[in-house]
C-alpha cells in the first residue's frame, strides 16, 4: 500500500514549525521530492531550543543514556532552524527506520543515499560528511555562517536566502506531485480521446467491408448502381443494406 503525499507532509508538519524560512521551504521540497522517487520520510528533528540542546548534551555526560551530540547549547545548527534531521518512514506510515542501507523503493540504490542526493540538490550539508562524529540522519544550511556568528546574531543575506530560494524552487521541468497527478490524469483522457478518435475515422472509412454488407454490396454492384463498394462509411454500409432489403438492387429479369 502506498501513503498519501498528505499524510506523509503531516508526520511532519509539527517538526517545520520554527525553522528558518527558506530552510523550512527546502524541507518541504525534501519531502516532496523523496516521495516523488518512491521515499516516504519523515522529519523528526527541526528547531532546537537552547535548553533542549542543553539537556541533550547532558544525557551520556552528568544525565544517563548514550553521547548523542558534541554540541552544547547555540553550537547546534539546530538550536537556529538552520538545521533538520530525518528518518524513513516505513510503508505502515507509522514505524521509521534509520537503516542507510534499506532500499524499500527497490531501485538498487540505497534509500538514505537518494535522500542525500536530493537534499544536497536543494542546498544542504550532510552530517554524513563531517569528517568527526559523522551524523548520518542531519542535514543543514550553513549561509558560510558558523555557529559562532549565529550565536552573534548574525543572519544571512538577502543574496543568500534568494539563492537558496532559487534551489528550492529548481528548475520548472521539476513537477510537483498535484502536478504530476494532474498530469497522469490528462494522459489517461488524452489516450481515451485518440482511442475513440482512431474508431470514429476506421467508422467513415472502413478498411474492409462489413461482413454484413457484402451480400448488398455484390447485389449494388451486379445491378450497376455502383463501381466499387470499398473504402465506404459505416453509415454508407448500412445504407446499402437497407436498399438491398428493400429490393433496390433487383436486377429486372433476373429471378
Ligand atoms: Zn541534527
Amino acid at each position: 500500500m502506498t501513503l498519501a503525499i498528505e499524510y506523509v507532509r503531516s508526520r511532519s508538519a509539527s517538526r517545520l514549525v520554527g525553522l528558518f524560512p527558506v530552510v523550512k521551504a527546502a524541507t518541504e521540497a525534501l519531502i516532496d521530492r523523496c516521495f516523488n522517487r518512491g521515499i516516504p520520510i519523515v522529519i523528526t528533528q527541526g528547531l532546537r531550543t537552547i535548553a533542549e540542546q542543553d539537556s541533550l548534551y547532558a544525557q551520556g555526560r552528568t544525565k544517563p543514556g548514550q553521547i548523542v551530540t558534541n554540541a552544547r547549547g547555540g553550537y547546534s545548527k539546530h538550536n537556529f532552524g538552520m538545521a533538520i534531521d530525518f528518518a524513513l518512514l516505513m510503508p505502515d506510515g507509522k514505524s521509521v527506520s534509520w537503516d542507510i542501507k534499506r532500499d524499500g523503493n527497490c531501485d538498487g540504490i540505497e534509500d538514505w543515499g537518494d535522500v542525500v542526493s536530493e537534499a544536497k540538490a536543494l542546498g544542504f550539508e550532510w552530517g554524513g560528511d563531517w569528517r568527526s562524529f559523522k551524523d548520518y540522519p542531519h542535514f543543514e544550511m550553513t549561509f558560510s555562517l558558523s555557529t559562532a556568528d549565529l550565536r552573534a546574531g548574525k543572519l544571512p543575506t538577502q543574496a543568500q536566502i534568494n539563492a537558496a530560494y532559487t534551489k528550492v524552487k529548481g528548475d520548472d521541468c521539476e513537477m510537483t506531485v498535484e502536478e504530476r497527478a494532474a498530469f497522469k490524469s490528462l494522459q489517461e483522457t488524452v489516450e481515451a480521446q485518440a482511442k475513440r478518435i482512431a474508431t470514429l475515422e476506421g467508422n467513415a472509412k472502413m478498411a474492409e467491408i462489413p461482413t454484413w454488407a457484402v451480400d448488398a454490396c455484390v447485389a449494388a454492384k451486379r445491378a450497376g448502381v455502383l463501381d466499387t463498394t470499398a473504402g465506404g462509411s459505416y453509415d454508407f454500409y448500412r445504407l446499402i443494406t437497407v436498399m438491398h432489403r428493400q429490393g433496390s438492387f433487383n436486377v429486372k429479369g433476373a429471378v
